[in-house]
């Protein structure tokens, strides 16, 4: 396990993580301010493919934290980055928002509008989701279609503390219809924190992944073999800690302590 003074790399869930919703969680700003300061890096992850990159820095900024387009990356440029690489010469059908499309011609993927001529399926955030698409990848799963997901979450939290499905749970009416189940590419995969890890040229035992959420945030660490750290400002409770199964290297109250931490304080694990 690394000494938090050690990691140069935080990869940082945003809500339950950095913020609630619109108020920064207390200490966010100091600690981000803090890695400038000491020449580290970090990296927004999401895995909300409905909104672009730039959404999310304006988002960043509105709430008061140093962020520009470096500091943010969406399971949506993990799926561009991904297809560029595995899926040369193919065609691919995005059922997700026109603001996915757009992140996606960011990277060399080949995109079918109708899906006639498409032999593989992306599977988004898909908020503009109609009918018509609904029927295409049916069609598209049905003929042996390769099959992508950019994120597993059921739900979208929204405001009022009210819920919308979201990508796992389309995924989930389309394998009721098909019989199929995508390779999901977001958070737990490992795919966005090897993208990151290659991209930014920082070895494993330098990055750390933080988050609230044990299946998402901590399991994508574990999964990618870098230092996981799970704080307990969001979604997750301690007693949801003591019941799971999956055990991040660190449980901290919030980002504050990683921030007493490489300021060189004490910090209670
Ligand atoms: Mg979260």
């Amino acid at each position: 396990m690394a000494d938090l003074k050690d990691i140069t790399l935080f990869l940082l869930d945003m809500d339950g993580t950095v913020n609630l919703g619109y108020d920064p969680i207390d200490g966010a700003k100091e600690f981000l301010e803090a890695l400038k300061e000491q020449g580290k890096n970090y990296i927004f992850l999401t895995n909300n493919s409905s909104k672009s990159a730039s959404d999310y820095v304006e988002k960043m900024r509105s709430l008061g934290f140093p962020c520009e387009s470096e500091n943010v990356f969406t399971s949506g440029m993990a799926a561009g980055m991904f297809l560029e690489e595995n899926k040369k010469g193919s065609k691919v059908f995005v059922c997700g928002t026109r603001s996915l499309k757009n992140e996606l011609k960011n990277y060399d993927v080949d995109m079918s509008e109708t899906g006639e001529d498409a032999d593989t399926v992306l599977l988004g955030y898909d908020t503009e989701l109609d009918y018509k698409k609904i029927r295409t990848v049916c069609d598209l799963l049905d003929g042996g279609a390769d099959y992508y997901a950019t994120n597993i979450d059921m739900v979208c939290p929204i405001e009022g503390g009210r819920y919308l499905p979201d990508c796992g749970s389309f995924a989930d009416m389309f394998e009721q219809a098909v019989k199929r189940r995508p390779r999901f590419l977001g958070k737990p995969d490992r795919t966005m924190i090897d993208i990151i890890a290659k991209v930014q040229g920082v070895p494993y035992e330098n990055i750390a992944m933080v988050g609230d959420r044990i299946y998402t945030d901590v399991k994508t660490g574990i999964n990618a073999g870098v230092t996981s750290i799970l704080v307990l400002s969001g979604e997750t409770t301690m007693e949801d800690y003591k019941k799971s199964d999956v055990k991040p290297d660190y449980i901290l109250d919030s980002v504050k302590d990683i921030y007493d931490a490489i300021k060189g304080g004490n910090y209670e694990e």
